[in-house]
């Protein structure tokens, strides 16, 4: 078959496609056919070296994925040949056929395409988490998104608006911004604008944002915490900028603010909070008032341009690869 083979870590251009054996399913584990890929900015981070566990090479990159399940490991039950199943793994998915334990497939509603389905399980789970597990937003409240039409950007927005709260995007373009609108945020802002920490404080009441889903980190992390307000709820969840941000403790205790890291990686492990974040999307993304935004599609052999295009903002909603 067909795969995205990663011998060093560096820049996209590292990856390089190769004929590779089809994978057999473990005990334990299914074979799907990958009908589409999920490609995330950890994706990314992690062929350079720079994510947050170590990347071991040669690796097949590729943590999230749908498809169609093509062979069962021994023990495997419950699980149908011929359902499309999205999976959330380490990695192994950029390839025609990738295996993945049973217990990270992610039920989805068979209404949902192949690329619909690779697009939701990270970005709907951590921006569920961000939101409610973590972030205990409630109906009414503000909450700030950054990289609006991004990824993670339009999964916030769509899932804050379902639940009722009041969406406030940043982005660094027009166009990222109608996107963000078109999906319900309430007030948009340049990233760049000059007057952007008093904009967002206006917006929310002049008195600051309750809940930001801080993804940029660096210098805007700094501003992250001038835009909330007394007692806000700053969730870090990803630090697209790449730069260190400095934190001075001391003025968390000005505002009383709280600043939580989050990484879904490890909340997968929380049975019960897994259980809600599945319960409360699944009903959401059943009914048709959340749907996963799938945005520029590749083929693998067009991997390079799909991580470049991501890592250069080039992209809105979820990059998919289809093998
Ligand atoms: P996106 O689709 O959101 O793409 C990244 C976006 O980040 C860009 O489009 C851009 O939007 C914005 N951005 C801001 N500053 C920069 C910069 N200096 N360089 C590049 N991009 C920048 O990606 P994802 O949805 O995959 O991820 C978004 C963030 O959330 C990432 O930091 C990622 O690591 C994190 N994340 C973390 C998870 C966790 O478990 N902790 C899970 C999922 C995502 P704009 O042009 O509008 O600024």
């Amino acid at each position: 078959m067909r795969a995205i083979r990663v011998e060093r870590l560096g820049p996209p251009d590292v990856m390089q496609l190769q004929d590779t054996p089809v994978p057999s399913p473990a005990p334990g584990e299914v074979r799907v056919r990958v009908e589409a890929v999920g490609i995330n900015f950890a994706d990314a981070l992690a062929v350079a070296g720079e994510y947050l566990t170590r990347t071991r090479v040669p690796y097949t990159p590729g943590m999230e994925f749908a498809g169609i399940v093509d062979a069962l490991g021994e023990g495997v039950q419950g699980v149908q040949v011929g359902t499309r199943v999205a999976a959330l793994g380490g990695s192994g998915a950029m390839a025609e056929y990738a295996t993945v334990p049973a217990a990270g497939l992610i039920p989805v509603p068979q209404t949902l395409s192949g690329a619909q389905a690779a697009a939701f399980p990270v970005s709907y789970f951590t921006a569920y988490h961000g939101l409610k597990t973590l972030g205990r937003g409630e109906a009414g409240e503000w909450v700030l998104v950054q990289a609006a039409a991004g990824a993670l950007g339009t999964a916030s927005i769509q899932l804050a608006k379902a639940l009722g709260m009041n969406v406030i995007a940043l982005a660094s373009t027009d166009e990222k911004l109608e996107i963000a609108r078109t999906l319900g945020a309430d007030v948009t802002i340049l990233q760049d604008d000059p007057d952007r920490v008093k904009k967002v404080r206006d917006a929310a009441g002049g008195k600051g944002v309750p809940l930001i889903l801080e993804v940029v980190g660096g210098k805007r992390f700094q501003e992250s915490l001038d835009m909330a307000a007394s007692r806000g709820r700053i969730i870090v969840i990803g630090n697209a900028s790449r730069e260190q941000a400095n934190l001075r403790p001391v003025e968390l205790m000005k505002r009383n603010l709280t600043v939580t890291g989050l990484w879904l990686t490890s909340l997968m492990s929380d049975v019960p909070a897994t259980a809600e974040a599945a319960r409360v999307l699944a009903e959401l993304v059943g009914s048709g008032k959340v749907i996963p935004q799938v945005g520029p599609t590749y083929a693998l052999d067009q991997s390079v341009q799909a991580f470049e295009d991501l890592l250069n903002r080039r992209t809105t909603g979820k990059v998919i690869i289809e093998p």
